[in-house]
C-alpha cells in the first residue's frame, strides 16, 4: 500500500510532516520542531507515532523530540555523525543504510553541508524524499558546518533522484527563494512558471511543497550550478560547478 503523508506548519516557518504506513499503522514524524503541532497532526489523522526520523541536530528540527518520545515511546533515528548532539536517540544511521517505518523501506543519504552530519531519507517505492535543510524549493540550506563543495555534492545526490520524486524540506522559504532566483536567472521559463504557481498557493495560504525533483532541476539555481550559460552569466564560465554554486550561495547570503 502506498505511503501517506500529512504536512503542517511548525514554529514560524518550519514544516512538520508525518509519514504513515497504512499497512501496519506505523507513523514517523520527520524531525520534531516542537511537540504540540505534531500532537495536533496525530490527533487530526488518527495516526500513532512510532518513529521520529531526524535529519540534523539544529534545535528547530529536534526541540520536540523529548516530549514526543515521553508520550509515545517512539523510536528516534538520527544521523550517526551528529547523534551525540541530539538527545533521546535510539538508532543512528548513515549513507546506504536502511530505515523502516512499519513496512515502508527508506534509504539514508549523507547530505552534509548545512551541518556536517546532515542526512536525508528517501523512500524509493513511494518516490518520497525528506531532505531537511539541504534542499529547499528554489533554494538550499545555508552552508554552516560544511563547505560549498560538500554542499554541492549533497545537492547532486538529491538531484540524481528520479524526476517524479516528491521532496519535503524543513522550511517554507519558497517565495523569498524565488525573488532571489529571479535575480540569478531572470529568463528562466521554468522559474517563472514556478513563481506563478507559488504566488497562487501562498495567496490561498497553502504550502508550496512537496515539489518534484524534476521540476526543481529546471527552476532552482542551486541545482543548476553546472549549467554553462548560468556560469557564464555570473562571470564564471569554465569554472568547476561547485565554485559556481559557492558564488550563488554567497550572493543569496547577501541578497
Ligand atoms: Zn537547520
Ligand atoms: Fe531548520
Amino acid at each position: 500500500m502506498p505511503a501517506q503523508t500529512y504536512l503542517f506548519g511548525c514554529l514560524s516557518d518550519n514544516f512538520g510532516v508525518l509519514l504513515h504506513d497504512p499497512e501496519t499503522g506505523a507513523t514517523a514524524s520527520i524531525d520534531a520542531p516542537e511537540a504540540e503541532p505534531v500532537e495536533a497532526a496525530l490527533k487530526k489523522t488518527g495516526w500513532r507515532l512510532t518513529d521520529i526520523l531526524v535529519t540534523h541536530h539544529h534545535g528547530d528540527h529536534t526541540a520536540g523530540i523529548g516530549e514526543l518520545k515521553a508520550h509515545h515511546h517512539c523510536r528516534v533515528t538520527a544521523p550517526r555523525r551528529e547523534a551525540q548532539r541530539i538527545a533521546h536517540v535510539d538508532e543512528t544511521v548513515a549513507e546506504g543504510e536502511t530505515v523502516k517505518v512499519g513496512s515502508l523501506q527508506g534509504r539514508v543519504l549523507d547530505t552534509p553541508g548545512h551541518t556536517a552530519g546532515h542526512i536525508s531519507f528517501v523512500f524509493p517505492a513511494d518516490r518520497l524524499a525528506f531532505v531537511g535543510d539541504t534542499l529547499f524549493s528554489i533554494g538550499c540550506g545555508r552552508v554552516i558546518e560544511g563547505d560549498p563543495q560538500m554542499m554541492w555534492n549533497s545537492l547532486l545526490k538529491l538531484r540524481g533522484l528520479p524526476d517524479d520524486t516528491r521532496f519535503y524540506c524543513g522550511h517554507e522559504y519558497t517565495e523569498a527563494n524565488i525573488r532571489f532566483a529571479k535575480s540569478i536567472e531572470p529568463n528562466n521559463k521554468a522559474l517563472a512558471a514556478r513563481a506563478e504557481e507559488v504566488a497562487k498557493l501562498r495567496a490561498a495560504s497553502k504550502p508550496t511543497i512537496p515539489a518534484t525533483i524534476g521540476a526543481e532541476k529546471a527552476a532552482n539555481p542551486f541545482l543548476r550550478a553546472d549549467n554553462s550559460e548560468l556560469a557564464k552569466s555570473l562571470g564564471l564560465g569554465g569554472q568547476p560547478a561547485w565554485k559556481v554554486f559557492a558564488e550563488i550561495r554567497e550572493r543569496k547570503n547577501r541578497f
